[in-house]
């Protein structure tokens, strides 16, 4: 893993441990590398009683960034404690194909590292556009 692979894992990690997530009890974390600069900005699952509001770590560390005024992420690494590490679900690929070009790559880890890489558009091969 690179340097700054690394960084961002441990930035997933850092997150994921902040999920909240009394429901499910699976915890999630996720990391943006932000392009030309240092910062990686990650998510967390964050669950509700009422379950449609839940917002996963992957949704929560795009809309974080781009809350902070970054929208030119180089890569996601999204860590969950399961093996195989988990796949982001399809609200928050078709969130990602909003930003993100079709060969934007998506890392899958665990709590030892990243496992599986993929493309986005193998994840997400038909994303829906407005335009
Ligand atoms: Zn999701």
């Amino acid at each position: 893993m690179s340097p700054e692979m690394h960084k961002t894992w441990e930035a997933a990690c850092l997150s994921r441990q902040r999920s909240y997530s009394p429901y499910s009890h699976f915890a999630v974390g996720a990391a943006l590398k932000i392009r030309n600069s240092d910062l990686s900005i990650g998510g967390c699952n964050v669950e509700n009683a009422s379950y449609g509001g839940t917002v996963c770590a992957e949704r929560s560390a795009v809309f974080s960034a781009v809350s902070q005024g970054y929208q030119d992420f180089e890569f996601l690494i999204v860590v969950t404690d399961a093996e195989p590490p988990a796949v982001p679900c399809a609200f928050c690929l078709g969130v990602l194909a909003e930003f993100c070009p079709p060969d934007f790559p998506v890392h899958l880890a665990n709590l030892a590292g990243v496992e599986r890489s993929y493309r986005l558009d193998e994840l997400l091969p038909h994303p829906f556009k407005l335009l």
